[in-house]
C-alpha cells in the first residue's frame, strides 16, 4: 500500500492581518498541528511524501476566469488595508501577502495527489493544504476558500488522464456549493455533499444546499447523491473538512475522530482504492489533528477502530436521507427500485419561521468547551485501547499451494494451538478427530488465538470440517474475550443446533434456503443473482445489521455451495473490516482455489476489492426479500432504517407477496 502526503511548509505563510472573528479561526497551526500528529503517530513516515508545487495559472483556468486569477495575483503586492477591502468583498474571506502563493501551492498539491495516484505512484493519498477550496467559485473567493482544489482536480483527472467518472465527497461540514455551481451542469462529476444545513440557516444559507437541489440540464441527478451502484466511479476525491468533528467550533457537531476512518475505508470500495483526500475545513486543533490521522491510518490500511456509542440513527438524519433518497429517485434506477419514494417537501424554512442564523465563527458554545475537551481526552483514550496489531493479516493453510500469490507483509502462519487446546475441542464433533481436520483446527484456534490477544488482526483459514470448525471458532471466541461475535455464513450452513440464544451470536446466513428472520440473532437471506442484488443486500441488510451489532469478532465462512464470485467474497470481507475494528477471521473450505485465499488476503490487509463487473440491476424477487427482512427486523435493529423506508410499506408489500417466507 502506498499512501501519499503531499504538504508544504509554505502553505502556513498566510494568515489574518486584522481582527475579525469570523475569519480568526483559519489559522497556519491547523496545517502545523495536523501534521506534528502524524509524525508523532509514526504515520508521516509511512507515506510517500511529495513537497506540494504551484499550480500554473493555465491549470487554474481549468476552473476560473482569467480576470478572477489575474485579481489573485496583484494581492501579493497590495498593502493591509486595500487587502481587507478587497477582503470585504467577499463572504467570509481573507487576503494576506502570501494568499496567492499559498493558494497556488494548495491547488498544486491537489492535482499532483491525483497523477501520484493516477500513474500508479501511489493508491491513494491526502493532500493537507490550506487555503481550503470547496466553496470558491469560478470567479470568486468564499468562506475562506480561493481556488477550488478539489474542482481543478477533477478538471485536471478529466483533461490530464481521459478519466469520464469522477465522484466528489465532500464530508465538511458546510454544503460546499462552490464545487456544486462548478459541476450543476456536469454528468460526468458526481457531487456528493454531506452537510449541516438547519433547514437553511447554517451558513452559506443557501437554498441550493437542500436535497432537492439535484443538478441541472445534462447534470440533473449528478449533484447530491448516494453514490453506490450504479456510476461506478474512476477516481474518488474527498473534500476532506474535519469541521464536523466532535469540539470543532464551527460545526458544533458530534463526529469521532473513527468516523472518518470508516467513512474512508467505505469510499476505498469504489474506483479501485483510487481516493485522493484534499483537507477542507476543520478549526479544533486536537479534533483536526485526530481525525487526519484516522483518514491517513485508513488510507494506509489499517484497520478502523470499532465505532462507539449507541448504534441508533437520529431521526432527523433519516429525514434527510429519505428527501435526498427521494429526490434522486428519478434519476437513479438503483434508488427507485427499492420502493416507493415519499412524498418531498423542501426542508428549507420560510423566511418568516426562519430563527437567527449560525454563521462561520458566528456563536460558539464555550460553554461546552471544557466537557468537550474531556470527552475528547477520554475518546483519545479509547482509541489506545485498541492498538493496531503487529500482524496486519496472516493466512494459516492445511496445504501450501504454489499457486497462492501473497502481499509480502502478509504472514503465512506456521504456529498451531497446544495440542491438548486441538483436543479439548476436538472432543465436539468425531469429523474434527480426523487428521487434516485435526491439523487444521489447530491452525484456526492458533489464527483465533492471536486475533482475540490483539496479536493479529484478521486472517483466513482453510478446512476441511467447515461446518464443525466454524462452531468452535464461534464457541472458542465466546469463551475468550469476544463479548458479541458476528457469524456471515455463506452457502450451505445451518446454525449449530447448541449454540446459546443470549444475544450474543448474530448468525447470518447468506445463500440460505429463504428470506427469513428465525429470530433476532438468526437471519437468512438467499444470494442475489445480480450485482446490483448483491450490492443491495451488503449494503441494505448485511452492513447495518454488522454495525448495528457492534461485535467485538466477525467470521466470515465461505462453505458448500457459497456461489460467490471472488470480487463479491472480496468485498463482503473488505467491508466486515469495519464493525469490529479489523478483527475478521475468514475460513474458507480446504479445496478452495488458491486465487480466492489471495483476493481475500489483499482485502483484509487494505487493497481495495476487484470491480464486480458491469452493474445489473436486483431482481423484483432478490428486493422483496430485502423489503420482507427489513419490515420483519427493524424494530430491533435501528440501523437497518438507513437503508431505506421499510415499515408500514414493507409489511404492505409483504402482504401482497403472500406471507413472510419467500422463495
Ligand atoms: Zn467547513
Amino acid at each position: 500500500m502506498r499512501t501519499a502526503l503531499v504538504y508544504h511548509g509554505e502553505m502556513t505563510a498566510a494568515r489574518l492581518l486584522w481582527e475579525d472573528p469570523e475569519c480568526e479561526i483559519e489559522r497556519p497551526e491547523r496545517l502545523t498541528a495536523a501534521l506534528e500528529r502524524l509524525q508523532q503517530e509514526g504515520l508521516e513516515r509511512r507515506c510517500l511524501q511529495l513537497a506540494a508545487r504551484e499550480a500554473s495559472e493555465a491549470e487554474l483556468g481549468l476552473v476560473h476566469s482569467p480576470e478572477y486569477v489575474s485579481l489573485l495575483r496583484g494581492t501579493s503586492a497590495l498593502g493591509t488595508e486595500e487587502l481587507r477591502a478587497l477582503s470585504g468583498q467577499y463572504d467570509a474571506v481573507y487576503f494576506h501577502p502570501s494568499t496567492f502563493h499559498c493558494a497556488r501551492l494548495a491547488a498544486g498539491a491537489a492535482l499532483q495527489l491525483v497523477d501520484a495516484v493516477l500513474t500508479g505512484a501511489a493508491h491513494n493519498g491526502l493532500a493537507l493544504v490550506r487555503p481550503p477550496g470547496h466553496h470558491s467559485q469560478r470567479a470568486a473567493a468564499s468562506g475562506f476558500c480561493v481556488f477550488n482544489n478539489v474542482a481543478l482536480a477533477a478538471k485536471h483527472a478529466q483533461q490530464r488522464h481521459g478519466l469520464h467518472r469522477i465522484l466528489i465527497v465532500d464530508w465538511d461540514v458546510h454544503h460546499g456549493q462552490g464545487t456544486q455551481y462548478i459541476f450543476e451542469d456536469d454528468p460526468s462529476v458526481l457531487y456528493f455533499s454531506w452537510h449541516r444545513y438547519e433547514h437553511g440557516r447554517f451558513w452559506p444559507y443557501l437554498r441550493e444546499s437542500d436535497a432537492d437541489a439535484i443538478g441541472r440540464g445534462q447534470g440533473r441527478g449528478f449533484t447530491v447523491n448516494l453514490p453506490w451502484n450504479q456510476f461506478d466511479p474512476e477516481l474518488v476525491l474527498i473534500s476532506a473538512g474535519f469541521d464536523s468533528a466532535i469540539g470543532d467550533p464551527e460545526g458544533q457537531m458530534q463526529a469521532t475522530p473513527e468516523c472518518f476512518a470508516h467513512l474512508t475505508q467505505l469510499l476505498q470500495g469504489l474506483a479501485g482504492g483510487r481516493v485522493c483526500a484534499v483537507l477542507e475545513g476543520g478549526y479544533h486543533l486536537e479534533s483536526l489533528s485526530q481525525s487526519v490521522c484516522m483518514v491517513v491510518k485508513a488510507l494506509l490500511g489499517d484497520p478502523a477502530p470499532p465505532l462507539s456509542g449507541p448504534m441508533v440513527p437520529q431521526h432527523s438524519a433519516l429525514e434527510s436521507i429519505q428527501s435526498a433518497r427521494a429526490a434522486q429517485a428519478p434519476h437513479w434506477t438503483s434508488l427507485r427500485q427499492q420502493g416507493s419514494a415519499p412524498i418531498l417537501s423542501s426542508s428549507t424554512w420560510s423566511p418568516e419561521e426562519r430563527p437567527s442564523p449560525v454563521s462561520p465563527g458566528g456563536p460558539k458554545f464555550e460553554a461546552a468547551e471544557a466537557q468537550t475537551s474531556a470527552v475528547l481526552s477520554s475518546l483519545l483514550d479509547q482509541l489506545h485501547l485498541h492498538p493496531t496489531p503487529p500482524v496486519r493479516t496472516a493466512v494459516a493453510l492445511t496445504a501450501l499451494d504454489a499457486a497462492l500469490v501473497l502481499p509480502p507483509e502478509v504472514l503465512l502462519q506456521e504456529g498451531s494451538a497446544p495440542q491438548e487446546e486441538t483436543q479439548a475441542w476436538a472432543r465436539l464433533h468425531k469429523a474434527l478427530a480426523q487428521d487434516t481436520a485435526f491439523i487444521a483446527l489447530g491452525k484456526v484456534l492458533h489464527l483465533l488465538n492471536g486475533i482475540l490477544d490483539g496479536q493479529v488482526s484478521s486472517g483466513i483459514a482453510t478446512t476441511p470440517a467447515i461446518a464443525v470448525t466454524l462452531e468452535v471458532a464461534i464457541l472458542h471466541g465466546l469463551s475468550h474475550r469476544a463479548q458479541r461475535v458476528l457469524c456471515v455464513a455463506v452457502g450451505h450452513l445451518d446454525r449449530p443446533p447448541d449454540l446459546a440464544s443470549d444475544g450474543r451470536t448474530l448468525w447470518l446466513n447468506i445463500r440460505g434456503k429463504e428470506a427469513a428472520a428465525l429470530s433476532t440473532f438468526h437471519v437468512s437471506v438467499p444470494l442475489p443473482g445480480t450485482t446490483g442484488g448483491f450490492l443491495s443486500c451488503i449494503l441494505a441488510l448485511v452492513l447495518p445489521l454488522a454495525y448495528g451489532f457492534q461485535p467485538d469478532l466477525v467470521l466470515v465462512v465461505l462453505g458448500p455451495a457459497h456461489g460467490l464470485q471472488d470480487p463479491q467474497a472480496a468485498l463482503l470481507a473488505a467491508l466486515l473490516r469495519g464493525p469490529a475494528g479489523g478483527r475478521v477471521l475468514v475460513l474458507v473450505e480446504q479445496e478452495s482455489p488458491s486465487q480466492l485465499v489471495g483476493v481475500l488476503a489483499r482485502v483484509l490487509h487494505g487493497e481495495a476489492p476487484p470491480s464486480l463487473g458491469p452493474f445489473s440491476m436486483a431482481s423484483p424477487e432478490d428486493l422483496q426479500a430485502l423489503i420482507h427482512l427489513r419490515g420483519q427486523l427493524e424494530a430491533q435493529w435501528k440501523m437497518l432504517q438507513v437503508a431505506g423506508e421499510a415499515g408500514d410499506r414493507a409489511e404492505a408489500e409483504c402482504r401482497e407477496c403472500g406471507g413472510t417466507v419467500l422463495p
